[in-house]
């Protein structure tokens, strides 16, 4: 399972199940994309990047 989604703002497009924990945010940068993250993945700071504008971060 992936700790990390990023989805168009806006979209429909369905997210698997997500464990307790998870967040959903919109891009810092950009404000185009949703980006999902699992309390894993906020735990282990793992890397995300924006695919509309590139910005990656771990916050
Ligand atoms: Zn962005």
């Amino acid at each position: 399972m992936k700790l990390t989604y990023t989805r168009a703002k806006g979209s429909n497009e369905p997210l698997p199940q997500l464990p307790q924990g998870t967040v959903n945010f919109l891009c810092p940068q950009c404000g185009q994309m949703e980006i999902i993250r699992t309390l894993r993945a906020r735990k282990m700071a793992t890397k995300y990047t924006c695919p509309s504008c590139n910005f990656t971060g771990p916050n």
